[in-house]
C-alpha cells in the first residue's frame, strides 16, 4: 500500500525543462513527469522535455580516477600489469 500523501506534508512537485520542436523555445513547467504542456509562446504541443543533466567527469580533486582495464591485455589490475 503506498501512502503518498500524509497529512501536513506536501509532495514535492519537481520543475521540468522542455523545449518546443517548433520553434525551440524552452521553457520550465511544475509538474508531472510524464506531462506534455504546451509551448507558452506558439501553443505547440510538440515539446520534448529536457534532462536535467549531472555533470560527469568534473572531479574535485580528490576523487580517485576510475581502475581502468589494461588497454593491452585487459588485466584488471590496471595499465601496465601485465608488462611486470
Ligand atoms: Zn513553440
Amino acid at each position: 500500500m503506498i501512502r503518498g500523501s500524509r497529512c501536513g506534508r506536501l509532495p514535492e512537485v519537481p520543475l521540468y525543462e522542455y523545449v518546443c520542436r517548433a520553434c525551440t523555445r524552452e521553457f520550465e513547467e511544475l509538474g508531472r513527469a510524464d506531462a506534455r504542456p504546451p509551448c507558452p509562446a506558439c501553443g505547440g504541443t510538440e515539446v520534448e522535455r529536457v534532462m536535467s543533466v549531472v555533470a560527469i567527469g568534473r572531479t574535485g580533486g580528490d576523487a580517485a580516477p576510475p581502475v581502468t582495464a589494461c588497454g593491452t591485455c585487459g588485466d584488471p589490475r590496471g595499465p601496465g600489469a601485465c608488462t611486470r
